[in-house]
């Protein structure tokens, strides 16, 4: 088989494997294996690249230099960070590594566009119009998604902990946004793909700063679906290389990234209540507390036994995982508990909301880690209506996402944005450590509410007091 037949079979099995990967990803109890199949999809992938070093016709090489050398050494190099950093992550930091993983594709489809544009073409192997267009749009798109990766990488780790607000800054970013593409059309149509090397540079210079300045604004409890519009701005970036390249295995990878994130992103913007341009544009969840009214009531602490107790006599229990129970690793103290509920004929249910925790789909993540039947996790939208009917609704490390104020407060921060109905059960009980407020920053009046007691603890802490107390109680007399 000659190395051009094998570059096209590879391609084609490494886009399967990518699709079927996909797929697989789409039920929690198929993700783990769909990880893995669209992991050996991409090493055919990056091992069909270097056949092009090998015996390929020069007409129908990427009219990249292909330099085994630099390639091995930079994969080397990647392979070696990515191994350490995923061996070592800790799972609540996972979110940021994810930013950080999106920027860096992003960034390498934007090192594309920019040697695709630096390059000398050789004599006679000038491309169309259309050919620049797609180069330049896909370095736009990856160069943007890069900055902007970082910064929302920043935020996430806590390295950026303010919100940039200042009058103008939509018309600056807008001037900003223009002048980029003003450069790119000059590129494609004034210099026919190859401007002087000082005017390619600025382009990606302004994409970069256009990144950052779109991304500084926005803040607070919108981050899920900024994270989520750079995953797709990487996926369109990289398939519009692929064909800048004529890489069909890129092209593909490219296109089903693009568009599952743009599916992520619209449905984390509904159901945060949001469009998605209100997010970019907006500055929700910027305002930070200032603009919240006085809360009245107090915070009534209980003890974890007794609350393990009133649950244990509840005939339903409604559970509210958030970002806490993650930080905790209690999730498997917590299941552990809730099979001692369930074996004394309580009713339990777990309640998700679809941002809480740090990333798309962290509370599945974290109760499928603990083996909880997935048959007693319901999405929000599904089980907001029960909480009237339940005795007790416990909320473990979650508070934005179960905050009155987003129904009713018009100056919060997060109003709009739609809430699991904790309050509504007849008795809450919050389990968090102290007075530490959610992402957002801002206060929460169910805290303060007749009908809410505060366990305050570690949650894995709280959940071995809640064991022990249910234990002794059936081990003792029952
Ligand atoms: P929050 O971040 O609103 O609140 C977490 C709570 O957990 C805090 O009040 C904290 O209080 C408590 N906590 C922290 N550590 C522990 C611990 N060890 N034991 C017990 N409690 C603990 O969480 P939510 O899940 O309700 O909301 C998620 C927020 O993150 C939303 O604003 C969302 O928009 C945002 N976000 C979500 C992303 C996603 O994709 N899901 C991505 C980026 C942001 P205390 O310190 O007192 O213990």
């Amino acid at each position: 088989m000659n190395a051009q037949l094998l570059i096209e079979v590879s391609a084609l099995a490494a886009s399967f494997l990518f699709i079927y990967g996909l797929k697989r990803m789409s039920s929690p109890v198929t993700a783990r294996s769909g990880i893995v199949v669209a992991g050996y999809g991409m090493l055919v992938a990056v091992l069909a690249s270097f056949l092009y070093t090998f015996g390929v016709a020069e007409a129908a090489k990427p009219h990249l230099t292909t330099n085994a050398i630099i390639a091995v050494v930079a994969l080397l190099i990647g392979v070696g960070w990515a191994w350490r950093s995923g061996k070592t992550v800790e799972m609540t930091a996972m979110p940021q590594m994810v930013a950080l993983y999106n920027g860096m594709g992003g960034g390498s489809a934007a090192a594309i566009a920019a040697m695709v544009l630096l390059a000398v073409p050789a004599e006679g192997a000038s491309h169309g119009s259309l050919h620049y267009l797609v180069t330049v749009f896909g370095g736009l798109i990856g160069a943007v998604s890069l900055s902007g990766s970082l910064i929302a990488w920043a935020k996430l780790d806590g390295r950026i902990n303010k919100t940039l607000r200042m009058t103008g800054i939509q018309a600056i970013n807008g001037s900003i946004m223009l002048a980029t593409i003003g450069i790119g059309l000059y590129i494609v149509f004034g210099a026919g793909g190859h401007a002087p090397a000082g005017v390619t540079v600025a382009f990606f210079a302004l994409a970069l700063i256009f990144g950052v300045m779109m991304t500084m604004p926005i803040g607070g409890a919108d981050m899920p679906v900024v994270i989520s519009l750079y995953n797709a701005f990487t996926g369109l970036a990289v398939g519009l290389e692929g064909y800048v390249l004529n890489n069909p295995a890129l092209m593909i990878a490219g296109m089903v990234v693009g568009s599952a994130g743009t599916l992520l992103t619209l449905l984390m913007a509904k159901a945060m209540n949001r469009s998605v341009s209100n997010v970019i544009f907006s500055n929700f969840g910027a305002a930070g507390d200032e603009q919240q009214g006085e809360i009245k009531g107090s915070q009534k602490p209980a003890e974890a036994g007794d609350a393990a107790v009133n649950m244990r006599y509840a005939s339903k229990v409604i559970i509210a995982p958030g970002y806490g129970l993650a930080v905790a690793q209690a999730q498997h103290k917590l299941y552990e508990f809730v099979k001692l509920l369930q074996d004394a004929g309580v009713e339990v249910k777990f309640a998700i909301h679809p941002v809480a925790g740090r990333m798309p789909g962290h509370m599945n993540v974290l109760l499928a880690e603990a083996g909880v039947p997935y048959d007693i996790i319901y999405d929000m939208e599904d089980i907001n209506g029960e909480f009237k009917e339940a005795d007790v609704a416990i909320v473990i490390g979650a508070n934005d996402t179960v905050n009155p104020a987003a129904r009713t407060n018009k100056s919060s921060p997060i109003y709009g944005m739609p809430i699991l109905n904790v309050d509504h059960a007849k008795q809450v009980y919050v389990v968090k450590r102290g007075q530490g407020k959610g992402y957002s920053g801002v206060e929460n009046e169910l805290f303060f509410a007749d009908n809410t007691n505060l366990v305050y603890g570690d949650a894995q802490k709280v959940m071995v007091s809640m064991i022990q107390a249910i234990k002794s109680l059936d081990g003792g007399g029952h």
